[in-house]
Order: C-alpha cells, then sequence, then structure tokens
C-alpha cells in the first residue's frame, strides 16, 4: 500500500474521519474483489498525487462490516468522500475509472489547483510484446495463450474483464463448465486464469486513443490519458454492443425503466409485467428469463415470425407468460404516471398507431462493434465490423482481431475463445519473423 494510503478499523472512523478537517476519502475494499484490485492501482496513483491535500483512508470491509451496513455500504469496492467530517459528492462503486476519483475531487479542491496538478502529470510510458484491448472471451484467451508463450502481455478493458458473458445469465453451450454455468462465474474463472498465466489486466479504465503504426515503429494504446503503452503486437478483442433503436426516449430513460441487459435488471421487475423488443435468439431467451421474476413478458416483433433458433421459439411460445406482438415496431417511449413506461408502437402492415404500458423494457435488436476509436486506421466491413484472415490478420502487420469485433458468421463465446487461441500463436509466429 502507498504510504500515503492510511488503513483505519471502525474505532477509528470517528477521529480519523468525521472529526478531520479538510478532505477526506475512504475505501471500503474487500479481498478477492476483482473490482477492489482494479482500483488498487488508481487510489495509490491518486494518493500520490494529492495525498499532500486530501487524506486517504482504506478499511477492510469484512472486518468492519457493522460500520458498513451502518453507512449503507453494501459492495465493494466503495469510495466515500468527506468535507470537515460530512460525506460530499458521489459514493463510487463497482468498477471504478480513474476519471472518476478525478472528478470527485476535482470538485473538492480549488480549481486552479487540480488544474496545476494535472498540468504537471508527465505521461508515463509502458512496453510491452503482446497488447490486447478488451478483456471478453476472446482477448483473456488470447492473453493465456500469449502469457504461456512467455511474450510479454498486458491486457486493458475499459470496463472489468469478462465481456458480454460476466453479464449474460447462463451460458449452457460451453464446453467443460457441466452443461449450465452462470455467466459471471464462467467470466471469473476466465479472469482468473488469465492472471494465474502471467498476463497483465488492467481493467475499469478510459481507452482514448489506439495508434496502429503501420510497419513504423510500435503499436500504442493510451490509458487513462496518462499511460502509454507500446507494444509489438496489437490484438483487437474489444467485442460488441447493444444497438440503440435510436427513438425518443430511448437515451433519456436508459437505465430508469428501459434496460439492455436481463441479468442485470431482471430482478427489478419481480411481479411485473415487462416489454422486449426483438425477436432473434438474444431476445427470445432473455424473454424466457424474464419470466422468472415477470408475470407477462410482451414481446415485440417487427416482423410475422420470430427469427430465434426452433427450439428457444418454441420454450417461449410454450410459456404462458409470453405473448408476441408481431409486425409491429416501437416509435416512442415515454415515462407516464408510476413510472410506468408507455410504448407507442407502429403496425408495419396497416401503419397504425396504438400504446402500450409496461413497468419496464428490455431491447434485444443487435450488436454495434466497439470499432470508433479505429475510425480510418485499419479496413473495416460496412458494418464497422474488422477483416481478418483465417489467421485473425488484419490488413495492418502485428495486428490482430478476434472475437465478436471482427467480420465473422458465429459470434459465441466459443468462437471468440478460438480467434483469440488463434492470433496469440500467429502473434508468436509474428514476433520470431520480426527478430
Ligand atoms: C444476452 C447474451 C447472451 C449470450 N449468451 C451466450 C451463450 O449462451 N453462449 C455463448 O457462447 N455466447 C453467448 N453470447 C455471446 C458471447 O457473450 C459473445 O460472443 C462473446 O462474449 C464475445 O466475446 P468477445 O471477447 O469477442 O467480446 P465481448 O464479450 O464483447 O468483450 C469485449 C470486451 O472489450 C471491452 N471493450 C470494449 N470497448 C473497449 C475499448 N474501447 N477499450 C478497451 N476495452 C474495450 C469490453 O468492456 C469487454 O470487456 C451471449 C451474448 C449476449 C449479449
Amino acid at each position: 500500500m502507498a504510504k500515503n494510503i492510511i488503513e483505519i478499523s471502525k474505532e477509528e472512523y470517528e477521529e480519523k474521519i468525521l472529526k478531520q478537517k479538510g478532505i477526506v476519502v475512504l475505501d471500503f475494499y474487500s479481498d478477492e474483489c476483482p473490482p477492489c484490485e482494479a482500483l488498487a492501482p488508481k487510489y495509490e496513483d491518486m494518493a500520490l498525487k494529492y495525498g499532500h491535500l486530501i487524506k486517504f483512508y482504506k478499511i477492510f470491509r469484512q472486518q468492519n462490516r457493522e460500520l458498513a451496513t451502518q453507512l449503507g455500504v453494501n459492495s465493494s469496492p466503495t469510495v466515500i468522500f468527506y468535507q470537515d467530517g460530512k460525506e460530499v459528492g458521489h459514493r463510487l462503486t463497482g468498477g471504478i475509472k480513474k476519471s472518476e476519483l478525478k472528478a470527485e475531487i476535482q470538485n473538492l479542491l480549488p480549481s486552479e489547483v487540480f488544474a496545476e496538478i494535472e498540468k504537471n502529470q508527465e505521461k508515463k510510458t509502458r512496453t510491452t510484446d503482446v497488447v490486447i484491448i478488451g478483456g471478453g472471451p476472446a482477448g483473456m484467451t488470447a492473453a493465456i495463450y500469449a502469457a504461456q508463450a512467455k511474450l510479454k502481455t498486458i491486457l486493458v478493458d475499459s470496463s472489468l474483464p469478462g465481456g458480454q458473458v460476466k453479464s449474460t445469465h447462463l451460458v449452457s453451450n460451453y464446453p467443460g463448465t457441466g452443461n449450465v454455468v452462470q455467466g459471471w462465474e464462467l467470466a471469473h474463472k476466465m479472469e482468473t486464469q488469465t492472471k494465474e498465466s502471467g498476463a497483465e489486466i488492467i481493467g475499469a479504465v478510459d481507452i482514448t486513443e489506439i495508434n496502429i503504426a503501420n510497419g513504423n515503429g510500435k503499436h500504442s494504446v493510451l490509458v487513462d490519458g496518462e499511460l502509454e503503452i507500446q507494444s509489438d503486437v496489437m490484438i483487437l478483442a474489444m467485442g460488441a454492443k447493444p444497438r440503440l433503436i435510436n427513438i425518443p426516449g430511448e437515451i433519456e430513460y436508459a437505465g430508469k425503466g428501459i434496460s439492455y441487459c436481463a441479468t442485470c435488471d431482471g430482478k427489478y421487475y419481480d411481479g411485473k409485467e415487462v416489454v422486449v423488443i426483438g425477436g432473434g435468439n438474444s431476445a427470445v431467451e432473455e424473454s424466457i428469463f424474464l419470466t422468472r421474476f415477470a408475470t407477462k413478458v410482451t414481446i415485440i416483433h417487427q416482423f410475422d415470425k420470430l427469427t430465434a433458433n426452433a427450439t428457444a421459439i418454441e420454450k417461449a411460445l410454450a410459456n404462458p407468460k409470453i405473448n408476441v406482438i408481431y409486425s409491429s415496431e416501437p416509435r416512442k417511449f415515454e415515462i407516464i404516471e408510476s413510472n410506468k413506461m408507455k410504448i407507442t408502437l407502429e403496425d408495419m402492415k396497416t401503419h397504425k398507431s396504438s400504446t402500450l404500458i409496461s413497468d419496464g423494457i428490455f431491447i434485444f435488436i443487435g450488436m454495434v462493434p466497439n470499432t470508433s476509436l479505429l475510425n480510418g486506421k485499419i479496413q473495416k466491413d460496412k458494418w464497422g465490423y474488422l477483416v481478418t484472415n483465417e489467421d485473425m490478420e488484419t490488413n495492418i502487420p502485428g495486428v490482430y482481431a478476434v472475437g465478436d469485433i471482427r467480420v465473422k458468421k458465429v459470434r459465441q463465446a466459443a468462437t471468440a475463445v478460438g480467434d483469440g487461441c488463434i492470433a496469440a500463436v500467429m502473434s508468436e509466429k509474428y514476433l520470431e519473423s520480426e527478430k
């Protein structure tokens, strides 16, 4: 632990935090907690930078449960900010980014003081054999193979590792997991194996720049605006994110009644009625999952037949809690009284408009690749997916693309890990040939 961070116990809370003048930051952490591990170096870095102006404390949540409960701290890590003994700003939890810590500190310090400290920060540079951007199944597999081949490997992720798998309720088709495994558990095991292989994971960071050398020196990625990681090989594994419908109310009510993740939000609809937009595999499978909580799930699909696989469709249509409105598209989302959602629909055959009221809306209409940082730098198809050959090579020597981010027909965890394996083995051969 950095010398600017002091560990306290519940007995010291009053003295060190509540009776302290000035700004104090307190981190409730736990052991065996990946987001706590991801936060630790960032917290230390902030303590080094701001330790002369702000007091940084840590408290071990498991040994100080009573205090944690009293303060309403129910997840680790939770970072709380105080000024003159009073809690201020926003509590930070989960995969906390350095930019979030900085934003809270910026609000508490005089602006010229904060600006001066940030201005004087030097950009750090690290070099490695292989940098992997994205820690889903594809990126983590590439990291395991590369590290086991004794290549110096750094994996960076804008979130905590795990990718789409970590927020998938159940995975039933991934070999070796005993029929059905919870998504978070599979993701956690992949992360543990990646770390144990010797790869370094830098999670929950802001990636603002990816520079592709194009035969000229090293590739590089800029982390949190202050760490440049240079590498001989770059493996792009940033996956994909849910496609938006882009209609009024969607952005406005995302997280306030509109969700893209049944695993994450389904539990909030116990005993309620929800609407699912979409008709492919994700929409149909997640609708079935949502019936564990919701009393009624209405699927709205633009065509007159669902497009998921036959088994999923059969299961969904046999479920008495699920009904389907075919040939209809949503046109507007609104919140009405008692936090209910109002959906304006257009019938695609008659073009007549109707409305539907529900407690929540889940949208599953496909994915878009996370390739915006690569605009103009690498070959993509018209949908933005990266073009590779069967060795996962892009059009740039030493740059590989793996998993859902690349042009391919089947986007699954199993195909993503296959891509990751190939890219790492080909990277090894590429580095050999470059010697
Ligand atoms: C609801 C749902 C259910 C599914 N069920 C199954 C199933 O049962 N079986 C199955 O095999 N597959 C399933 N899939 C598909 C499977 O999850 C994906 O095919 C797989 O996760 C793709 O892996 P990936 O590593 O390519 O990308 P992802 O899993 O998308 O991981 C990409 C990673 O990159 C990170 N990232 C994104 N942008 C950046 C950036 N700019 N900088 C740094 N990091 C970045 C993300 O945070 C993420 O961690 C499901 C998907 C969904 C959405």
